[in-house]
């Protein structure tokens, strides 16, 4: 792998799917002489997630304002994104025992409109298929424990970052049978 994110969260997710976006435009780019440059070839991104699937340790439920998954994925009504609805309408209640007072006005952080209620659980493991659909590997059931440094060759050689797979261990504590991983920050040779 030449680049590993520890976890698939949306974050994540929408990381390394620009990023696998962001190589192959700079590659058709160069080959058409539209941008000055080397092509950067194949660039192997991973994303290693200690659930046993993608969206498995996202459990909240989201209003989810759409600017940054608009950026990132133009069309993701028309490509399917799982929305629950749209927001419609918003309250400020203030709850007593017996009654609910309507606030006169909501106040602007609370203003939901043109946002949409997702369940973050459906929305990640949509994301995680856009981006093995783009090229992106995807490691569940792969707790990330370790990033080891080589301080002193790190100046002075390139450094690789290396998956590797340990000994089944009890030492993530992440529940027996899972695959402990290791990411170890090796000299390249
Ligand atoms: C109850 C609740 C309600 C929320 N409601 C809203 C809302 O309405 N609207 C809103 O916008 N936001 C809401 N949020 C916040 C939102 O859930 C987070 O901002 C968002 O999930 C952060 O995304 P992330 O990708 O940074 O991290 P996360 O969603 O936390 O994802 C991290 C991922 O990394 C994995 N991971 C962690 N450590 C490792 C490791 N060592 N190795 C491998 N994998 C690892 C985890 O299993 C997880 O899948 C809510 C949060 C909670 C808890």
């Amino acid at each position: 792998m030449d680049v590993v994110f520890v976890g698939a969260g949306p974050a994540n997710l929408s990381g390394a799917l620009h990023l696998a976006s962001l190589i192959k435009t700079h590659n058709a780019e160069v080959q058409s002489g539209k941008r000055a440059g080397a092509p950067l070839g194949e660039i192997e991104i991973g994303v290693i997630e200690k659930g046993a699937a993608v969206g498995a340790h996202i459990l909240s439920g989201a209003v989810m304002d759409p600017r940054a998954l608009r950026e990132l994925i133009p069309d993701f009504v028309e490509q399917g994104a799982p929305l629950e609805s749209p927001v419609k309408e918003d309250y400020f209640l203030y709850l007593t025992k017996k009654h609910a007072l309507r606030s006169p006005i909501t106040p602007p952080p609370l203003r939901n409109h043109g946002y949409y209620i997702v369940s973050l659980n459906r929305l990640t493991a949509w994301l995680g298929e856009k981006c093995e659909a783009a090229g992106v590997n995807i490691f569940p059931e792969f707790p990330g424990a370790d990033i080891l440094y080589d301080e002193g060759d790190r100046q002075r050689r390139e450094a690789q970052t290396k998956l590797r797979t340990g000994s089944r261990s009890s030492r993530q504590g992440d529940g027996a049978g899972r695959r402990p991983a290791r990411l170890v920050n090796q000299t390249a040779h």
